[in-house]
């Protein structure tokens, strides 16, 4: 069986995908031009996508039949046509649980460093500016008794919200459909906004998360409160964000993915109240390689085992 990897992957996935199956294989840091992709998958059984593939009817066509399974090194699955996969019988998986700590780890992370002002302070030493401890010199906020407002209370809002409340934030919530299995506060999102000292977003991108933070929202929200986003960059209105800091309606802004990735907005990148991270979300070796191995399984499942994986991404007609 025939399987096109678009991108490097950790070494142990590699050798494990090499066991299975005759590999295409890219090894580059870089993602494949379209046209470079759409002439790969030519005539492959499966595929291993990264999110910055778009999987659609154009790439499936050029595909063609053989083609049986999309395993798409993410969680999230915004990139690609589920249903158009579904219409060709070609089943998509993706890579959940596995990458719920790190991306949760990282929340906490982002809202540290930008409450207590660490990457401030970094570039402010090596500016090498002069200081001096003093008793009201780069006073930051803490995170006890802070109100943590979640919107998406999944996978990885309840890890955070796990993770913040051992830190002794107050947690609430946000999500379509209120959880009857937590100790969290549901709120609409507007009440949520208006409450929150810190939001946290943790939705997957979907057309009705597009913009699901825009300047009505971001309006809404106190002038002490900081934004967080871990989940996809498109759920928010980068320049209502950069508005909206710019005029100081809210303090911050902590930002791992951002709307036109991997560009930054310029906007964004002048402000010293706003903290960037590459999209590090899942970036640890061992999440990494345990996303690839959730790949690896699925590749294996569906092309020599004939099975579908827990890991298949639900359809409209599976619902
Ligand atoms: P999940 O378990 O499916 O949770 C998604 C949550 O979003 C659910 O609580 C869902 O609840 C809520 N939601 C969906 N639509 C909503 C809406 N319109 N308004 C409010 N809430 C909504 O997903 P997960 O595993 O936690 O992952 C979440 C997302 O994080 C992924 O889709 C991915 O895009 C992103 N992510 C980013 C990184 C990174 O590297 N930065 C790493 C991993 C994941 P309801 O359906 O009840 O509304």
């Amino acid at each position: 069986m025939e399987v096109y990897v678009t991108r490097r992957v950790p070494e142990r996935v590699r050798e494990e995908l090499e066991a299975s199956f005759h590999l295409r294989y890219r090894d580059s840091e870089q993602p494949p031009t379209r046209s470079e992709l759409l002439s790969g998958v030519a005539g492959v059984d499966g595929l291993v996508t990264m999110l910055t593939d778009r999987v659609d009817d154009e790439l499936l066509d050029a595909a063609g039949p053989s083609l049986r399974v999309v395993a798409n090194y993410a969680v999230g699955y915004d990139n690609v046509d589920v249903e158009a996969c579904a219409r060709r019988g070609i089943v998509v998986t993706n890579t959940p649980d596995v990458l719920t700590r790190a991306t949760a780890e990282l929340t906490i992370a982002l809202v540290l460093a930008l409450l207590r002002r660490i990457v401030e302070g970094d570039r402010f030493l090596r500016r090498r500016e002069p200081w001096i401890w003093a008793p009201t010199f780069m006073l930051g906020i803490g995170l006890e008794g802070r109100r943590l407002g979640l919107v998406g209370l999944g996978r990885i809002g309840l890890e955070v919200a796990r993770l913040a409340s051992a830190l002794g934030m107050e947690v609430a919530y946000a999500t379509r459909t209120p959880r009857c299995d937590v100790p969290y506060e549901a709120l609409s999102l507007r009440d949520l906004l208006a409450h929150a000292d810190v939001v946290s977003i943790h939705t997957p991108l979907t057309q009705e998360t597009h913009h699901l933070i825009g300047a009505p929202e971001l309006a809404l929200m106190r002038p002490t409160a900081i934004l967080v986003n871990t989940a996809r960059g498109p759920v928010v209105d980068e320049e209502a964000l950069a508005d909206a800091l710019e005029a100081k309606t809210i303090a911050g802004a902590a930002l791992d993915v951002f709307e036109r990735e991997p560009e930054v907005c310029a906007r964004l990148l002048a402000l010293e109240n706003v903290v960037l991270c590459p999209h590090l979300g899942s970036a640890t070796l061992e999440t990494r390689e345990a996303m690839g191995m959730l790949c690896v399984s699925a590749l294996r499942e569906v092309l020599l085992e004939g099975r579908t994986p827990a890991n298949a991404v639900p359809t409209q007609s599976s619902h």
